[in-house]
């Protein structure tokens, strides 16, 4: 848990840390990188999730459920926007649903704070919230790299939640043929840091097309690349932040 530079949230929070690859949106996985990090500065919770190899950190497949950070946003008594699980996948089929309840315990208690969690298990998603609340203050979304992984947003359809998500990030390919019905919002952005991937801007523009057609707000966060600064979030000469409406 700690302020964040992702364009559109204030915080993180890390129930839990560790993943496993699931799809080629996740190669350069950032979390990854961060975890190896953080287990050579000592942190004990990173310990053991990641290996190196081929001089590269690599997921070893093991999650530590941090009990001890479940709390944490109860003694943030100032609004936030939190990402949930910024280091994990909080639908990893290694996370019990009943540590995903304790997770919405917190966030019941919490109305003041708004959480978005994203996963690449949308399927898994779709099980384990079937059986929670719907909180107002939870927005769930699914991340979609290309035209192989669209099946995603029909498990996300499946998810009942005040708001719907995608995260086309890191757009790896054209999505064109998105069905963007009853989802709330879309992000996109290309990859950025070492060995990024390149993004089209027709990719871009057809996701942007999509949005208008299915009245889904459009946020841009940025074309990405080896110096993303450089490259900036400018599209058509503007920038695109627009956020999403509950229809709760
Ligand atoms: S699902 Fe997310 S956290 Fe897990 S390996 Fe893929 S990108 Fe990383």
């Amino acid at each position: 848990m700690a302020e964040t530079s992702i364009e559109w949230t204030d915080a993180t929070w890390n129930p839990v840390a560790g993943c496993t690859i699931l799809s080629p949106g996740c190669t350069n996985c950032y979390a990854m990188r961060m975890a190896a990090r953080l287990d050579a500065m000592g942190q004990a919770k990173y310990r053991g999730l990641t290996r190196k190899s081929g001089g590269r950190a690599k997921w070893t497949g093991k999650l530590f459920l941090d009990r001890k950070a479940l709390g944490v946003p109860r003694s943030w008594i100032k609004p936030r926007q939190i990402f949930v699980n910024s280091m994990s996948d909080l639908f990893h089929a290694d996370v019990p649903a009943a540590f995903v309840a304790e997770v919405w315990s917190t966030m019941a208690a919490t109305p003041q704070h708004t959480y978005q969690i994203l996963t690449k298990r949308p399927d898994n998603m779709a099980e384990i919230t079937a059986n929670l609340p719907v909180l107002p203050n939870v927005w769930l979304g699914t991340s979609v790299e290309s035209s192989d992984y669209l099946a995603r947003i029909d498990d996300l359809r499946r998810v009942r939640s005040a708001i719907r998500f995608i995260s086309f990030e890191p757009l790896l390919g054209s999505v064109a043929s998105a069905d963007l019905k009853n989802i709330h919002w879309a992000i996109v952005g290309g990859e950025s840091g070492p060995g990024a991937r390149p993004m089209a801007a027709n990719w871009v523009s057809e996701i942007e097309a999509a949005c208008r057609r299915y009245g889904t707000a459009f946020f841009f966060k940025q074309w990405g690349g080896k110096n993303k600064k450089a490259a900036g979030r400018m599209l058509n000469g503007r920038t695109y932040d627009e956020m999403p409406t509950a229809s709760l």
